[in-house]
């Protein structure tokens, strides 16, 4: 076999193996600025900001610290933060003991009505504002329900935004002292107070958008009512974060960062 050597060809073939090195090197040269000459690039992208909310507990209808019910909370808070799987961190500010009495289901009815509260006039000289202020109250068994009030959060349907205005008014979780051993009350009602509702006032997009498709899903869910809930769905997870910033922002004592497993893609 013969090869007519073509010098044109030649000169054309030389130019284009050119282009080839010079494309490689640049390849290379990025390669190095991306990763490996920096690495901190990649560090900087697993650090995950956390907001950071302060509770504080009001041991209502209470004249001396009980032990008992202390630990009970602390125990509480322990599973709120479980829960919540570092998607937002709760830590407790205050505890106080106050002697105001009222029943969580009177408290409750008040709020679908009477414009001056019974709570307003026996929180004004002890309410701290800043923090989320957790209420525990005495309740009682509702006859035509023949259920206990565990718990309840006074919300805004609409307009979140003027949750800061509103300060501390609607800063506030009512819990009943029964509800404390079943640490669920609290998560459930920490649910709404970040902007979670019931799966059953859900429209089918919204329950699919908050991965509460399945009935298995709903049934265990924190937001629903029943004695196998424990947890969140992750994208109800991501939601209350979300909710905090954009709502309770105001309420966001500080922020903490940590560094998550992030796969580290080299290209
Ligand atoms: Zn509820």
């Amino acid at each position: 076999m013969l090869f007519i050597f073509n010098p044109k060809f030649n000169s054309a073939m030389t130019n284009f193996y050119k282009t080839i090195i010079a494309k490689a090197i640049a390849l290379l040269l990025f390669s190095f600025n991306s990763s490996d000459l920096n690495p901190f690039i990649n560090l900087s992208k697993n650090m995950v900001e956390i907001p950071v909310m302060d509770v504080n507990f009001y041991m209502m209808n209470r004249s001396d610290v009980d032990a008992a019910t202390l630990g009970q909370i602390r125990e509480n808070v322990r599973y709120l933060n479980e829960e919540f799987e570092q998607t937002i961190i709760f830590e407790v500010n205050h505890f106080f003991i106050n002697e105001g009495h009222a029943y969580l289901p009177d408290l409750h009815k008040e709020y679908f009505g009477v414009e001056e509260l019974t709570i307003d006039s026996l929180v004004e000289n002890i309410e701290d504002q800043g923090s989320i202020n957790i209420y525990i109250f005495d309740s009682y068994v509702i006859q035509e329900m023949n259920a206990e009030l565990m718990g309840f959060t006074p919300i805004f349907r609409a307009s979140h935004k003027d949750y800061a205005d509103a300060s501390p008014s609607f800063d506030r979780i009512f819990l009943a002292y029964s509800a404390l051993e079943k640490k669920t009350t609290l998560v459930h009602e920490m649910g709404h107070f970040l902007g979670l509702d019931h799966p059953w006032e859900m429209s089918d997009i919204n329950k699919d958008l908050m991965g509460l498709s399945e009935k298995s899903d709903i049934s265990e869910n924190h937001m629903a009512y029943g004695p196998s809930v424990d947890g969140f769905t992750s994208e109800q997870l991501e939601r209350m974060q979300h909710f905090a910033k954009q709502f309770r922002a105001y309420l966001i004592n500080r922020k903490e960062f940590v560094f998550q497993d992030v796969k580290v893609t080299n290209l």
